[in-house]
């Protein structure tokens, strides 16, 4: 099991899904899990501050993930987890306490099935997992973060490092499981790295 955390456009996903498939593990993107629920959320018109009626509707949301694609109550949301509004708004559904302890049984439960995997968040390595094998914390310069989002999704550097600022810093002042490096994980800036040398870094500290 390995447990990789790290701020918004850190690298996380390319380099956990990369790292799943040396490691013949199988992946699992809890931030799509996080924005699954604010899909349900922003469909039903419910105000994402509404602490009780957003954790009542995250017990009874059904999330179909697999590695390429996300159905929420059985309508596919895979394009409409990455856009604007879902991004938006995901980091209030995700401060609610009542949904991560829902998602948190669902991620554990996961694994349990599997008998392990490669787990990426905020939360993996401090929280839900604080027992795996390897942890890892990735993270990269303000500036290389905002230019990887522009580079996936278009927009304008600073206006997107704005945003991804912002929600760095709602992640990390929540009260509930913020997201902060675990105390003996393994720090990777991947700044001025490419995928395929953190990848391999991290597969030599795994089996080492
Ligand atoms: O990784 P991604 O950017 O898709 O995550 C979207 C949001 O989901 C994060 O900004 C955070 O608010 C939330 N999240 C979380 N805990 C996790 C994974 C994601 O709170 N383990």
């Amino acid at each position: 099991m390995v447990a990789i955390d790290g701020p918004a456009g850190a690298g996380k996903s390319t380099i956990a899904r990369e790292l799943a498939r040396k490691l013949s593990l199988p992946y699992l993107d809890t931030g799509a899990m996080y924005r699954g629920i604010t899909c349900a959320v922003l469909r039903k018109g419910i105000d994402v501050h509404d602490v009780d009626a957003v954790a009542q509707l995250a017990l009874s949301t059904v999330l179909d993930i697999s590695d390429d694609a996300l159905v929420v109550d059985g309508v596919d949301a895979t394009q409409d987890i990455r856009g604007e509004a879902v991004t938006r708004a995901v980091s209030a559904v995700a401060a609610n306490s009542g949904v991560r302890s829902e998602l948190r049984e669902r991620q554990r439960q996961w694994v349990a099935e599997r008998g392990g995997g490669v787990v990426e968040g905020r939360d993996i390595a401090t929280v839900v997992f604080p027992d795996a094998r390897l942890k890892v914390f990735l993270t990269a310069s303000p500036l290389v973060r905002a230019q990887r989002r522009v580079a996936q999704i278009g927009g304008d550097v600073e206006q997107i490092a704005r945003d991804i600022a912002e929600r760095d810093h709602k992640d990390s002042t929540r009260s509930d499981s913020p997201l902060r490096e675990s105390e003996n994980a393994l720090f990777v800036d991947t700044s001025d790295r490419s995928i395929g040398e953190v990848v391999n870094e991290i597969v030599g500290v795994f089996h080492g």
